[in-house]
């Protein structure tokens, strides 16, 4: 194991072979010997169904077995899980089995006469490698708003071209907003805006027009981070007229510290002196991303702002200076890899993480669209890609 899954539960392993003896011989060398959470199905089409619903670490199959065999189990399992690792056991030493199995992208193709101690170590090698790679390909994204809707309006084109690649994205809204309208209607409106968008909802109660730049925001914040640990952080720009807007980004910068991507979005209420550097194309998103914002029903017939025609044209501008005819804009706080596991601790050097409350925020993307040729990246978290030539 190595160190990063120290806090792991124990690998789940999947064992699929119709014969109750191996099953049982499988699951008590993996399970008692192994450590692992073993369960053993009888059949096929119940694992390919628990395979695709659940998370597991490893599938072991037998070839030979009545319905599905072991081979055809395995290419229906790239399908709907490419990266789960297969091991094909079998009883026959048949160089056709072995053949089809590696064409089929199997991880291992073992016999059943193979000594204990050696499948044992495939297993574990197996379920260590897959872990580590899960989780230097993992991408969370977590989008801060101070208000209901902030996170929608700014960022809900990013997230959902977020989940498209196989993203977590998590929402955090710091109030629920009683200044606009009754808690719970529009706490209501959060969750459907959150399930329209396939995230989880963080929904907190600071006091909506009083969100203070330190405590308890930052602890807010930070619990969240703790929880989610993002690779990605989006939250508000510092050049907003509103004051909750600019204290939950000045909290941010102080709570997301350790997270390498942080990018700013535009709220109504932003100022000229949004500057963004980086454009996501959200051709594929804007329907959905209206749809989103219509869960805010409440506020929709009394905010100019939540319009549909004026979120769609604000995107309509900001693709002159990316793709397509949609886009999305932020400021670019900083662009570094975070960390696997960012480690918890406290806030040291808070004054000097805080942008300090002028218009002079480090942009480490550099200066704003007329100085900078606008990346042709989708989302974070992607592939890096070659910029284009300056437009
Ligand atoms: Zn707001």
């Amino acid at each position: 194991m190595t160190s990063s899954d120290r806090q792991e539960a124990p690998g789940r392993i999947l064992v699929v072979d119709d014969d109750p003896v191996t099953g049982r011989f499988l699951t008590n060398l993996l399970g008692a010997g192994g450590g692992f959470d073993v369960t053993h199905t009888l059949d096929p089409a119940i694992a390919l169904q628990r395979a695709s619903s659940e998370k597991w670490d490893l599938v072991l199959t037998d070839v030979e077995m009545p319905g599905m065999t072991g081979l055809e189990l395995l290419q229906a399992l790239r399908r709907v899980s490419p990266d789960l690792p297969v091991v094909v056991l079998t009883a026959h030493a048949s160089l056709d089995y072995a053949v089809r199995a590696l064409r089929d992208n199997a991880d291992e193709f073992l016999q059943k006469s193979t000594p204990p101690d050696q499948l044992l170590a495939s297993v574990s090698s197996l379920v260590a490698k897959g872990r580590a790679a899960r989780l230097a390909a993992r991408q969370a994204v977590l989008a801060i708003g101070a208000h209901p809707d902030d996170v929608e309006i700014g960022a809900a084109g990013a997230l959902l071209a977020h989940r498209a690649m196989g993203h977590e994205v998590s929402i955090l809204t710091l109030s629920r907003g009683a200044r606009g309208g009754t808690e719970s209607t529009r706490a209501g409106e959060s969750e459907m805006a959150a399930l329209a968008l396939g995230a989880t909802l963080y929904l907190e109660d600071l006091q909506d027009t009083t969100i203070k730049e330190g405590d308890p925001t930052i602890g807010v914040i930070s619990g969240v981070v703790e929880a989610v640990r993002p690779t990605v952080i989006y939250t508000h720009s510092l050049h907003d007229v509103h004051q909750d807007h600019r204290n939950t980004h000045r909290a941010a910068m102080v709570a997301v510290r350790k997270v390498g991507r942080v990018y700013c979005f535009q709220s109504p209420s932003a100022t000229v002196d949004f500057r963004p550097s980086r454009f996501v194309a959200i051709d594929d998103e804007v329907e959905r991303k209206l749809m989103a914002i219509r869960a805010f029903a409440s506020q929709v017939e009394v905010r100019a702002y939540l319009d549909a025609d004026m979120i769609r044209s604000t995107a309509r501008y900001w693709s002159r200076f990316g793709d397509g005819q949609y886009a999305e804009a932020f400021e670019v706080i900083r662009e570094a890899a975070t960390p696997a596991a960012p480690p918890a601790g406290p806030a040291p050097g808070v004054a000097a993480a805080r942008p300090g409350g002028g218009p002079a925020v480090t942009l480490d993307g550099g200066a704003g669209p007329a100085g900078q040729p606008p990346e042709p990246a989708r989302v974070p978290g992607a592939r890096p890609e070659v910029p284009d030539a300056a437009p």
